[in-house]
């Protein structure tokens, strides 16, 4: 295919001029490639997970009317994501001047060193191609953004030798955008972007003119634009300038995973868990649901900042974590099987608490003890969905008659499962985890553990820190002599002492 593309100026205006090579702006391009893909049945972006019935069929529309658009959304909504996956809405490759940093349009160059090219070559001129990646250009915005970096710079001095009276292109740096030219040019952050970059911006947009150090400069670009913002920051008074507000055609609101099984499929796909080589890797899957839990339940925690959110990445390191905690368990237990716990997730607490930003009253209690309360949650929530119809009182009153179990995140399979042994029906409670009794015993211990954590976590045991469990209240008298023991003396659990009379 490539070597049938035309390779000079002449062949590529006759390739043009008889349907073979379309030509057509950025905007068209992306619209009919689309449409294509709309008529084909084809996934319009491949690998994201969630957004079908909302944020897909709202950019699509966009597309179709050729607006510049922003994506509205907090952090870790895959908004970067989309933008970059636009590319694929790109023809595989497009004719460009070699060399040109611009990548003019050979058949209507910009810049006047390609006009002076096209001049002295003519027909002869060679043609380059160039790919979709190299189309598209990304900048997080910053206010220490300037329009040297945005748009360009001129040398004062030459251009006032030339005395020219649009400023000559010859002695202009191009910035971003302009290196955008015949491609996406996407601002990440836009609000951050100071006052004065937007209205140059603007101007580009609007007219094709800007100024630059007092120099006017021509500069009629062909880019589809595209943003991303925080909802609260984009739509503070002040923040964005009304007319740039205005040329962007649509506001897309982005979100986070709707349901546990989006949110599990997005995990799933984005986090380093094949280890390679000797390193089996097995997660339960109500380890999975209690990691994506975990960022669920933190999105309504009153304790953390909801204008920040809780990042999609949040789950994503947690689930890595989790499986490096199993990873070196089974290293130092010699282990074939790498098999997350739930105990796993507690210690993956450095992927939790640099994840979300705490209000007042989350500052007060600590972030690891706000994401050990999430956690619990989590696992409570997902503990009521495996053992709704279980019967745990067995288990319950063996912890009630006095017992207690020593566990720790990193004690071996069989050392777990012979300790759970002496805990009367515990072991019977494993399949309601979905594990089988001759499962590995890595994958047992799992289950074990997530019975006892789901316990804890629905207070119907406690334990330490340390992960000795054991009953709520002291153990009960077997028998309460009901003469000998004074009523005014008898105290309730967790009250002061109290009368009654
Ligand atoms: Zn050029």
């Amino acid at each position: 295919m490539a070597s049938e593309l035309p390779s000079t100026l002449g062949a590529l205006r006759a390739s043009v001029s008889a349907g073979r090579v379309p030509r057509r702006s950025v905007r068209d391009e992306i619209r009919e490639n689309l449409i294509a893909r709309l008529r084909n049945g084809q996934t319009m972006f491949p690998g994201i997970i969630g957004y079908d019935e909302t944020v897909v069929p709202q950019i699509v529309n966009a597309v179709l009317s050729r607006h510049n658009f922003i994506l509205l959304g907090l952090r870790g909504q895959a908004k970067s994501r989309i933008l970059r996956a636009m590319t694929d809405l790109l023809d595989p490759s497009i004719p460009v001047v070699p060399g040109c940093e611009i990548h003019d349009d050979p058949l209507a160059p910009l810049c006047s060193a390609c006009r002076a090219r096209i001049a002295s070559e003519g027909d002869g001129l060679p043609v380059a191609w160039l790919p979709r990646d190299a189309r598209f250009v990304e900048k997080l915005a910053t206010p220490d953004v300037t329009i040297a970096d945005m748009i360009g710079d001129l040398d004062p001095i030459k251009a006032a030798r030339a005395s020219l009276q649009l400023s000559d292109e010859l002695t202009m740096h191009y910035g971003l955008l302009p290196r955008a030219h015949r491609g996406i040019f996407a601002i990440n952050e836009l609000p951050d972007l100071a006052g004065k970059i937007q209205v140059g911006l603007f101007n580009i947009l609007q007219e094709g003119d800007v100024q630059i150090k007092g120099y006017p400069v021509r500069l009629r670009l062909d880019v589809l634009l595209v943003f991303s913002a925080n909802p609260e920051d984009y739509t503070a008074r002040g923040k964005i300038i009304t007319p740039l507000k205005d040329r962007i055609g649509s506001e897309i609101r982005t979100h986070y995973p709707a349901t546990r099984h989006h949110a599990m499929a997005i995990t799933a796909q984005e986090a380093w868990l094949d280890r390679g080589k000797g390193a089996d890797v097995d997660i339960p899957d109500f380890v999975r649901e209690v990691v994506e839990e975990v960022a669920f339940q933190a999105r309504q925690d009153s304790k953390i900042d909801k204008r920040s959110g809780v990042s999609q990445r949040l789950p994503i390191s947690l689930l890595e974590n989790v499986v490096s905690n199993a990873e070196r368990r089974a290293l130092l237990g010699d282990e074939p099987v790498v098999v997350p716990r739930i105990t796993d997730i507690y210690a993956a607490l450095p992927a939790i608490t640099g994840k979300f930003e705490l209000e007042y009253e989350g500052e007060l209690r600590g972030a690891d003890n706000v994401a050990r309360d999430v956690i619990r949650n989590a696992v409570s929530n997902v503990f009521g969905g495996y053992f709704g119809s279980a019967d745990l009182r067995q288990v319950t009153e063996w912890f009630d008659l006095g017992g207690t179990l020593q566990i720790d995140d990193t004690l071996d399979a069989r050392s777990l499962l012979a300790r759970a042994a002496e805990v009367q029906g515990l072991k019977d409670l494993i399949r309601y985890a979905g594990v089988r009794p001759n499962a590995e015993p890595p994958m047992q211990a799992a289950a074990v553990d997530f019975v006892l954590e789901g316990l804890y976590a629905q207070k119907k045991i406690t334990r330490s820190d340390e992960f000795q469990y054991q009953a709520t209240e002291q153990p009960r008298r077997p028998a309460r002599p009901a003469a000998t023991e004074s009523i005014e003396d008898f105290q309730m659990p967790g009250q002061k002492k109290k009368y009654y009379n």
